[in-house]
């Protein structure tokens, strides 16, 4: 079922999505050769924690870090850790949500750690453009297929390729709600888009093959082939004046 927010549960959303925004920023941040996975997360929360809100994904389903932070080859669900080190050269997804007064924000960015190899920015570019591409189609009367396949299309043409089993998703007083919000699709087609939805936009984007596996510990997904993947992305209201990034830094 899709939960339409009002424009008061919206303006809340707007503030867990500020809040998000902030975390993802000062994590960001963060991000220097040397420095632990683990760090990263603790900045992430003491931001969060500071603001009066809780970090959506600790605890979420077990995950016990307040952050998903997906180095190199990982492309979702790394988590945070005291042994991981991030060098020069390594490329750092984080992906972080933070619930205030009973609703979600919920973003991803993908940065740099020092200098990065050019074909390693590249597929940066063009992951944060796709979802920016997808962005600009999610409007009321277009469908869900309007953004996937835009991005999609967008991501293709530079020859990476989008990850198929896992997708963004509606977003509000539950992290994860309906719909689904594939980053592939068919034009016109899928769930209409109406004025008071709220999606998460998230293209996972793969440098080789959109296969990935699923590691022991139930979390860290990588892609198959060892090749590098990206992940951006970004919380967004349907409303009748277009599209609304909920996630946006202060
Ligand atoms: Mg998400």
């Amino acid at each position: 079922m899709i939960v339409l927010k009002t424009s008061r549960e919206l303006a809340v959303m707007r503030e867990a999505g500020r809040i998000s925004a902030m975390a993802l920023k000062v994590a960001g941040e963060a991000v220097e050769p040397g420095v632990s996975t683990w760090e990263i997360d603790r900045v992430a929360r003491k931001y969060i924690e500071s603001q009066g809100a809780v970090p959506s994904f600790l605890g979420y389903g077990g995950f016990p870090a307040s952050a998903c932070i997906s180095v190199n080859n990982v492309v979702i669900h790394g988590i945070p850790s005291k042994r991981q080190i991030v060098k020069a050269g390594d490329i750092v997804s984080i992906d972080i949500g933070a619930m205030f007064e009973g609703f979600h924000g919920d973003n991803a960015y993908t940065f740099p750690c020092g200098d990065i190899a050019p074909q390693a920015q590249r597929l940066l570019d063009a992951t944060r453009e796709s979802l920016y591409e997808g962005i600009k189609q999610a409007k009321a009367g277009n469908r869900l297929g309007d953004i996937g396949s835009t991005v999609q299309r967008y991501v293709e043409a530079r020859g990476y390729s989008v990850v198929r089993d896992f997708v963004g998703h509606g977003v509000g007083a539950k992290l994860h709600e309906d719909p689904s919000v594939p980053n592939y699709g068919t034009p016109g087609r899928g769930v209409r888009l109406l004025p008071g939805m709220t999606i998460a936009i998230e293209p996972m984007v793969n440098q080789g093959g959109y296969e990935v596996q699923v590691q022991k510990d139930g979390w860290t997904t990588v892609t198959r082939d060892g090749k590098l993947s990206a992940h951006f992305e970004h919380t967004v209201a349907i409303t009748p004046d277009g599209p609304v990034i909920l996630t946006k830094p202060e």
